[in-house]
């Protein structure tokens, strides 16, 4: 184990540690009824994989996985923690895409959300509440989109990557660029039925039970397990134009971001953003976008500027706006200063384009590279302090200091489009906009993430120390309940107080770190 700080332990698994696979040490196995037990896993692959996730930086070894057949399964699991005399952690994992181990569980139980057969995915309409889905909180977004399209129908509200939990994102929020048109996908749950830490089944809306509701979508995973959501849906595009432009000025390249986040309904339906620097070149593992020519023509942009950023923009179509289509993009971009000539063109499913990172992960499989540490840091910033953000953080520390090749990513959300009454945190100004940072490292090896990892500490002070007010989005850096408290700002009494009357034991989600 290399010990980076008391909080993270960053780990290179090279032998399997001698997990006990014969008894539950320690854990109170004979309070638990049989239906429990034979779900219950300690073999080293099941403790392997609940041990670990995408970021490769934590490990914390539950005493045993939890493999649920039934949402009933789930209940009789936390009831019987919530009532035995030592209670013991429970963490869902979703797939374990947390990079921070906020979906372990350190000697408790770890539920594996995937082993769940009766979910499923349920398209429905009416006449008050419009087309939703009725879809298991253990379902990936991705089988959503499938299942839907197969209705001319689909969420609007989408993260990068769609091979991640529905329970998942919304414990967080679930952002990307629909979001500042749509919200994000926390703004579009109808209801959800929830497993409190006291093991209790509640059905929650903004009208039933809405404290839950409400404490839930971007609690954490804090105030119980999500076994369904209520997504609302719109009817589908089948293509989409997809096109980036390439800036070399970053306040010119802002302003046409926000510009382009203001338009109406004649607007895009996405926008994002990325740095390009000669060792974060124009195509990244994020998406291979443009042709071996043009992204040589970009890349050579980088001779002159040490940081040039690419806005992307995607607007949806279908048979019947085809013809319009390339008049509605001209009108769309007409004034818009990017640099003269370097605007390049897409044109794919709507499919495609969802699952564009998922196309990378492969390429990337193939090659090793994907299943690497990933010190990833992610933020909200006002959108007052961007031009600072820029200067010290993007071309003082991640151009002139950083090895990593990203990808970098920012761009502008809606604040309209957030509730402020749910738990998520976003940025104390009360400003229309705020920008999403998604600096998204990858480390060949330890010593690599550890540096990383220290610089990612770096920005949050400097972010500190400046006045940036820079929140954590994907929180992993907090070690201490102060550091929660400032980051919850004015919610932080009213998330106390949900976790006093939702999971009284402190029981679920350990790995965030805050109980
Ligand atoms: P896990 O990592 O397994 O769990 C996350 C947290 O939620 C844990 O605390 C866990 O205990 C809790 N939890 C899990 N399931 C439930 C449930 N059913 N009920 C209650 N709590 C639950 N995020 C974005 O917003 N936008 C992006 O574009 C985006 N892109 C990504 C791309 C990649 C390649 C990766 C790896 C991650 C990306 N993420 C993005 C981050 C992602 O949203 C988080 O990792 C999130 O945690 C979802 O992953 P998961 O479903 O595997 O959840």
């Amino acid at each position: 184990l290399h010990i980076i700080n008391k909080s993270m332990i960053l780990v290179i698994p090279t032998t399997i540690p001698p997990w006990n696979t014969t008894s539950f040490s320690s854990f109170p196995y004979e309070t638990l009824n049989h239906e429990i037990t034979t779900k219950l896993f300690q073999d080293t692959t099941s403790i392997k994989t609940a041990s670990s996730d995408f970021g490769k930086l934590v490990q914390q070894i539950p005493t045993a996985v939890f493999h649920p057949s039934t949402v009933s399964d789930i209940a009789r699991l936390v009831k019987s923690s919530y009532t035995a005399s030592a209670p013991f952690k429970i963490a869902a994992r979703g797939r374990g895409h947390s990079v921070g181990g906020q979906a372990m569980a350190k000697d408790g139980v770890v539920v594996e959300m995937g082993s769940l057969i009766n979910g499923g995915i349920r398209v429905c309409g009416s006449e008050s509440l419009g087309f939703y889905a009725d879809v298991g909180g253990e379902q990936l977004w991705i089988d959503v989109l499938r299942a839907t399209m197969k209705h001319g129908l689909a969420p609007g509200s989408w993260t990068d990557y769609t091979y991640l939990s529905v329970g998942g994102t919304l414990s967080n929020a679930g952002i990307s660029g629909q979001s500042f048109r749509y919200g994000p996908q926390i703004s579009n749950v109808l209801e959800m039925d929830v497993i409190t830490g006291i093991g209790d089944f509640i059905t929650c809306s903004k009208t039933i039970n809405s404290d839950l509701f409400y404490g839930v979508l971007g609690g954490l995973g804090q105030f119980g397990i999500i076994t369904r959501a209520r997504i609302v849906l719109q009817k589908a595009p089948t293509r989409v134009k997809w096109v980036r432009m390439i800036y070399e000025d970053f306040a010119t390249f802002t302003k046409d971001q926000e510009h382009l986040i203001s338009l109406n309904d004649h607007g895009p339906n996405y926008v994002e953003g990325s740095l390009i620097m000669k060792k974060s070149p124009a195509n990244n593992w994020r998406s291979s976008f443009f042709s071996i020519q043009d992204e040589s023509e970009v890349n050579s942009l980088t001779s002159k500027h040490a940081i040039i950023y690419s806005l992307e923009v995607v607007k949806y179509y279908n048979e019947s706006t085809t013809k319009t289509i390339d008049e509605e993009l001209d009108e769309m971009f007409n004034g818009l200063s990017f640099k003269t000539g370097f605007i390049f063109k897409k044109d794919v499913t709507y499919v495609d384009f969802l699952n564009r990172v998922r196309s990378e992960e492969v390429k990337l499989q193939s090659e090793g590279l994907w299943d690497v540490h990933h010190p990833w840091l992610n933020l909200f910033v006002p959108k007052s302090h961007i031009l600072e953000f820029n200067q010290r953080v993007f071309i003082d520390i991640i151009r002139k200091e950083s090895k990593s090749s990203g990808p970098f990513l920012m761009y502008p959300m809606n604040r309209k489009k957030w509730d402020y009454t749910m738990s998520v945190v976003i940025s104390d100004e009360n400003e229309d906009i705020f920008y999403t940072i998604g600096l998204l490292h990858s480390a060949r090896n330890v010593e690599e993430a550890q540096i990383i990892n220290e610089q990612n500490k770096k920005i949050l002070t400097l972010c500190d120390e400046t006045g940036i007010k820079a929140k954590q989005y994907l929180p992993q850096y907090y070690k201490t309940k102060e550091e929660w408290m400032k980051h919850f700002g004015n919610k932080w009494s009213v998330f106390e107080e949900r976790k006093a009357r939702y999971d009284p034991k402190m029981i679920l989600s350990p790995g965030q770190n805050i109980f």
